[in-house]
């Protein structure tokens, strides 16, 4: 369900007279704006195989978008249960493929709550989460498998993290392909950063509450599984602001014409504020993860 994204040579670092071959994987160019269709796809094909005949979704962003648009590619009936906190425009492009929108709730976790309920009422639906399951790591590993493909071999990966199925699914494909040992950098927004929560204390620990402008970052609580691959693999945890975020955003849009969340924004600040952390470091790959909601104020002094 998903397209095989451009891998194109970063202008980021163009004239910092550092040495570096960066690469933007462009899940940005996928047909939902984000690689969440990668692992949403997957997953709702298998369902649908083992005899799921409805998807029910609890996310208002990118999740919600995947699992509507994979549901009108195999023909399945889907609802997307949203909090009263979604905007109309989120709402709007969820409907446009096809999908029933309940809004319920004052925030993610009553959403989600409702959409469990109807879940237990109905054995051949299905709940198709935005992060926490294998089938959804397993479609979002394909990213790391088109990389090499493409005759790259990465010596860093740089990829954001909200609740960690992105990153699950990069660490998978990078254990399939050899590349054990190949770092990666997990970024996040100051008011999301419950990756460098568990990293820095060693513990599986919630935020208290998500903050800031990086929405698409706001899980309380990685995955358990994010968690167990701390202890697996070589991982720095690197937090930025929202400015920092925004400021990395809108560069993009300036020097390679695509406009990405700040969410993704958090993976383009490394080679933008701190470009000394990759002097060990020669071929870099950064997941552009893309993004739909993105804030006019990335468009701002556009020049
Ligand atoms: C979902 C999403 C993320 C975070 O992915 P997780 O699998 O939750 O870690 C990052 N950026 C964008 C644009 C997203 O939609």
């Amino acid at each position: 369900m998903h397209s095989k994204t451009p891998l194109i040579q970063s202008q980021f670092l163009e004239d910092s007279g550092l040495n570096k071959k960066i690469l933007f994987k462009m899940d940005a160019y996928q047909p939902i704006g984000s690689f969440k269709i990668r692992g949403i796809g997957y997953a709702c094909k298998k369902y649908h195989e083992q005899g799921r005949n409805q998807f029910i979704s609890s996310s208002g962003g990118n999740a919600g978008i995947a699992t509507a648009y994979a549901g009108s590619q195999l023909n399945v009936s889907t609802m997307v249960v949203v909090p009263e906190t979604t905007k109309r425009a989120a709402i709007k492009l969820i409907k446009s493929y096809g999908a029933k929108v309940v809004v319920k709730g004052s925030d993610w976790s009553e959403a989600n709550d409702y959409a469990l309920s109807l879940v237990n009422q109905n054995s051949d639906s299905v709940l198709i989460h935005p992060f926490d399951d294998p089938l959804i790591w397993e479609g979002h590993s394909s990213i790391i498998d088109e990389v090499i493909e493409a005759g790259t071999s990465p010596d860093l990966v740089i990829v954001s993290v909200g609740g960690g199925g992105l990153l699950n699914g990069i660490l998978q494909g990078l254990h399939r392909n050899q590349l054990k040992s190949c770092p990666v950098f997990a970024c996040e927004t100051n008011g999301t950063a419950s990756f460098k929560l568990c990293k820095s204390t060693g513990k599986h620990k919630t935020l208290d509450a998500i903050t800031g402008v990086a929405t698409s970052l706001g899980a309380r609580q990685v995955s358990e599984a994010t968690f167990d691959w701390i202890s697996k693999h070589p991982m720095e945890s690197l937090v930025f602001s929202d400015e920092q975020a925004i400021e990395a955003s809108r560069r993009f849009l300036n020097t390679h014409r695509t406009a990405v969340e700040v969410a993704c924004g958090a993976s383009l600040c490394v080679p933008l504020f701190k470009p000394e952390i990759l002097k060990d470091y020669s071929n870099i790959l950064i997941i552009v993860c893309g993004g739909v909601s993105v804030e006019p104020v990335c468009f701002k002094r556009l020049n």
